[in-house]
């Protein structure tokens, strides 16, 4: 059973997110997506509308406490209390570690793991969230965030972060109602993934189908995810039924990880 409830969802313009929103709308859910590019933004709500699945388009940054005080802010001013909080926005990054430059570790770090932070600290301080009932607190982490991933020790350390700080802000907020859960995808076909593989392509001097067969061959059901799986566990997250369900990191990822 779902309640409709106000629901935000960053990085919502694209992958993992844009399919968030389309299942979170389509289930009654009133629904906020935010990303930094505001033509990207138009486009993603104009294809979810033309869906069936309408949403509200806010600008900002999440690695910016200040923008996130806006979102949050306008979110709240636009759609009432939020209800739902799905930390999605996130970024590939990685390479050799004695070649990594400090700006990258920075960014990819602010961008993963202090975003998720930010945004989930202003969501429980201004964003209405301990006054609805079955508010839920979703983070995209990655199967990143319990294993290593080779060349990408940024990447990974900032999913083990987001994990981490799942588990200990489920036990924090287990005494009202809220749950908090990590989503782990392992390998999902979207703009990102396409990236990454590039990455590996250009480490590897190889091509990117090269790597996209190499990557297929560890998963054991030989296929990626889709963006539409992994929004699926979202939306089951968000229900009535899973309301005893906290702290927890659940994979995503044809079986890529088994733990
Ligand atoms: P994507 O690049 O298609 O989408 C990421 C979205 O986040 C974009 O809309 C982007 O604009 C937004 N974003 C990035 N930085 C932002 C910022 N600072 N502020 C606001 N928005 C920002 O990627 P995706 O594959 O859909 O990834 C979504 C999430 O899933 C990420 O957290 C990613 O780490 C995670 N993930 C993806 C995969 C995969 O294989 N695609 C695997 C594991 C985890």
């Amino acid at each position: 059973m779902t309640s409709p409830r106000h629901a935000l969802v960053t990085g919502g313009s694209s992958g993992i997110g844009k399919s968030v929103a389309r299942r979170l709308a389509s289930a009654g859910h009133t629904v906020t997506i935010c990303g930094r590019d505001s033509e990207r933004l138009q486009q993603a709500a104009k294809e979810l509308s033309e869906q069936g699945a309408p949403v509200t388009s806010l600008i900002a940054d999440v690695s910016k406490p200040r923008q996130v005080g806006d979102l949050v802010r306008e979110a709240v001013e636009t759609n009432g209390p939020l209800g739902i909080l799905v930390n999605n926005a996130g970024r590939n990054g990685g390479g050799r570690t004695a070649e990594l430059s400090d700006e990258l570790w920075r960014e990819v770090l602010s961008t993963n793991l202090d975003s998720v932070f930010y945004v989930t600290r202003e969501v429980l301080a201004r964003g209405g969230i301990g006054e609805v009932d079955h508010a839920r607190i979703i983070n995209i982490a990655s199967t990143a965030g319990k294993q290593g991933v080779l060349l990408a020790a940024p990447y990974s350390a900032s999913k083990h972060g987001v994990v981490g700080f799942t588990k200990a802000v489920g036990k924090e907020l287990a005494p009202q109602g809220i749950t908090v859960n990590a989503v782990c995808p392992g390998y999902v076909e979207t703009p990102m993934a396409s990236r990454v593989r590039q990455a590996y392509a250009d480490a590897w001097e190889t091509t990117e189908a090269e790597v996209l067969s190499a990557f297929e061959a560890k998963i054991p059901l030989g296929r990626y995810s889709t963006p539409d799986e992994v929004a699926s566990l979202v939306e089951y997250l968000t229900t009535e039924g899973a309301a005893s369900i906290t702290a927890q990191a659940f994979n995503v990822c044809g079986g890529l990880g088994n733990f």
